[in-house]
C-alpha cells in the first residue's frame, strides 16, 4: 500500500513500476474526476461518473473509497485485489490517507508505505511545478498534503521519493 502527501509523486513513482517491474500487480482507481491530457480509462484509472460511483459504493464494490482535496471520489475495486490476494499474489494500491485507514482496518497484515519528499519546501516546488490545477486547487491540496505529512508515524515504512528509479526499487524490494 503505498500513500503520502499530494503532489509527492506517487502517481509517477507508480508509473516508473508499471514500466520496470511488471511483476508487481497495480491496482487501477476508480474517480469521478476527469481525466487529464494523456490519462487513459482502465489505464490510469477507471473515469466514472458521480451514479456510477454511487452504485458501485451501494454495491460494495469497493474495498476502501474516499472524497480526496474535498472535491472527487476515488475508490479501490475490490474484485481484482481479492483476486490477486487469493492466488498468493501481491497487491499495490496507490491511495490517500483516509483510504489507508480503512484498508488498515479490513486488511491488518497489508504493508504500508509512506512516499516522502525530500523536504517540504521541495513538495511545494512540486506542486507548483505541476501546474494543471487553478491556484485554490492547489491550496486545497498543499492543506491535504500538511495534514497527511503529520501521518507518516501510521506507516510501516518511509521511502523519500528523491530519485523516481530509486524510489521504485526501493518500493518493490519490499516485494521480497
Ligand atoms: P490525482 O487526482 O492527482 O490522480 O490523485 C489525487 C489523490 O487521490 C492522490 O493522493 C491519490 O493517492 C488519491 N487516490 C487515488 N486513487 C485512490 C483510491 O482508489 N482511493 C483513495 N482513497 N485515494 C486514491
Amino acid at each position: 500500500m503505498l500513500a503520502g502527501p499530494t503532489a509527492v509523486g506517487k502517481g509517477t513513482v507508480v508509473a516508473e513500476v508499471r514500466r520496470n517491474h511488471p511483476q508487481v500487480w497495480v491496482s487501477v482507481s476508480a474517480t469521478t474526476r476527469a481525466p487529464r491530457p494523456g490519462e487513459r480509462h482502465g489505464e490510469h484509472y477507471l473515469f466514472v461518473s458521480p451514479d456510477e460511483f454511487d452504485r458501485a459504493i451501494a454495491a460494495d464494490e469497493l474495498l476502501e473509497w474516499a472524497v480526496v482535496h474535498g472535491t472527487h471520489r476515488y475508490g479501490t475495486p475490490r474484485t481484482p485485489v481479492e483476486r490477486v490476494l487469493a492466488a498468493g499474489g501481491k497487491a499495490l494500491l496507490e491511495i490517500d490517507l483516509q483510504g489507508v485507514r480503512q484498508v488498515r482496518a479490513a486488511k491488518p497484515d497489508a504493508c504500508f508505505v509512506f512516499l516522502a519528499p525530500p523536504s517540504w519546501d521541495e513538495l511545494v516546488r512540486r506542486q507548483r511545478g505541476r501546474g494543471t490545477e487553478p491556484a485554490a486547487e492547489r491550496e486545497r491540496r498543499l492543506a491535504t498534503a500538511r495534514a497527511e505529512m503529520a501521518a507518516e508515524s501510521e506507516f510501516d515504512t518511509t521511502i523519500v521519493n528523491a530519485d523516481v528509479r530509486r524510489a521504485a526499487a526501493d518500493l518493490v524490494a519490499l516485494w521480497g
